[in-house]
């Protein structure tokens, strides 16, 4: 069975000579344990802070060590009584085939409710993230007019989506095309633009003031929606992949003067710190996603073989939705 390690840490953007695909024996699970064949895994951004050298929320990966991630699968063998054969299962060991977990390392899945790979989406970390942006830490109202950047990714398209459920006023997105935008439109999104088209204040101040900004991309987009908040506005600091792939850090909004002047809250957030939140979460999105009154697009990659290139690919914007790699295909 096979798995991908971390070869060497990348300096700015990863290359594929900083991973390898390593072939190793197929383990025979111990009593309690669980042998899972993954079926898809997830590729996420937070994972690129992970190949460096760097203490943060989560330990960096180590080299020559199979990375890990988010993952679904179908136990193969186990002689625990809390799961069978044929179980799917959520985990945290993806970047491999064959995932050799402990029972607590396991979640099963409704497969009756959602697809298994739903819950690396919408019913899972990025769906999440999107509702406790929203709910706990930007606070969001009814009547909210609501920007979102990174919309057609992961956690955006679900963050405008619950935000219009949520009884926002307007939704408003940005995305790196015009066919993003089109299909933001497409799924509840009241406005988008295409960032790369014209500077980001430009666009944006059509469509301020602004309460609420969930932002994934940080630099220009934030120095951008600060210029457009409205008073009293909250910031959702939830990513800032604009700069994840640089070697050195660009500088940050110049206009922080008017966090006093707009009496601004700007909060970042783990989604890691509010597990206590996914009640709640289940019960609000799983109607939802039972109902189809939610899209939770996703782009699929085959094979473990290209999972580097998937995880590339998601940092150039080639997803629409979630980024997966399907390794049973
Ligand atoms: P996405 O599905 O949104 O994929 C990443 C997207 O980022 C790409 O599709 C691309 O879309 C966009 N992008 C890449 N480079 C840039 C750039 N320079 N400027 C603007 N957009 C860019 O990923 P996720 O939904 O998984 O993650 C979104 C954000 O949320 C990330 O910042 C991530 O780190 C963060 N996150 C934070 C969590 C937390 O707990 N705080 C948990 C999960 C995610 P485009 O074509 O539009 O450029």
């Amino acid at each position: 069975t096979r798995q991908i390690h971390l070869a060497s840490r990348p300096d700015g953007w990863p290359t594929p000579e900083n991973f390898r695909t390593v072939e190793t024996e197929l383990p025979d699970p111990a009593p309690g344990q669980l042998l899972v064949r993954n079926s898809v895994m997830s590729v996420d951004p937070y994972m690129r802070g992970r190949m460096n050298d760097v203490r943060s929320y989560v330990p960096p990966f180590a080299l020559d060590a199979p990375l890990d991630g988010g993952a679904v699968g179908e136990v193969v063998a186990t002689s625990s009584d809390r799961f069978a054969v044929g179980d799917v299962v959520l985990h945290q060991q993806g970047w491999r085939e064959h995932a050799l977990l402990e029972e607590k390392e396991g979640r099963k899945v409704d497969t009756d409710l959602a697809p298994a790979s739903a819950y690396l989406g919408v019913l899972g970390m990025p769906g999440l993230t999107a509702y406790v942006g929203l709910t706990r830490i930007a606070r969001m109202k009814e009547g909210d007019t609501v920007f979102v950047s990174g919309a057609a990714g992961a956690v955006g398209s679900i963050a405008g989506q619950l935000a219009k459920h949520l009884g926002a006023g307007k939704v408003v997105g940005s995305a790196g095309s015009p066919e993003k935008v089109a299909w933001l439109r497409e799924i509840g999104y009241d406005a988008a633009f295409d960032y790369k088209a014209a500077p980001v204040a430009r666009q944006l101040k059509e469509h301020g003031p602004i309460d609420v900004y969930f932002d994934n991309v940080g630099g220009d987009h934030l120095e951008a929606a600060i210029l457009h908040m409205a008073d009293f506005g909250r910031i959702a600091c939830c990513g800032a992949i604009s700069s994840y792939n640089e070697s050195t850090p660009p500088p940050g909004p110049r206009n922080l003067m008017m966090l006093v002047s707009k009496r601004l809250q700007v909060q970042g957030f783990i989604v890691m710190d509010h597990a206590d939140a996914s009640e709640e979460f289940y019960r609000t999105v799983g109607p939802l996603v039972a109902e189809d009154r939610i899209v939770h697009q996703e782009t699929v990659v085959d094979g473990l073989d290209h999972a580097v290139e998937a995880f590339l690919d998601l940092h150039r914007g080639a997803n629409t939705g979630k980024m997966l790699v399907r390794l049973d295909g």
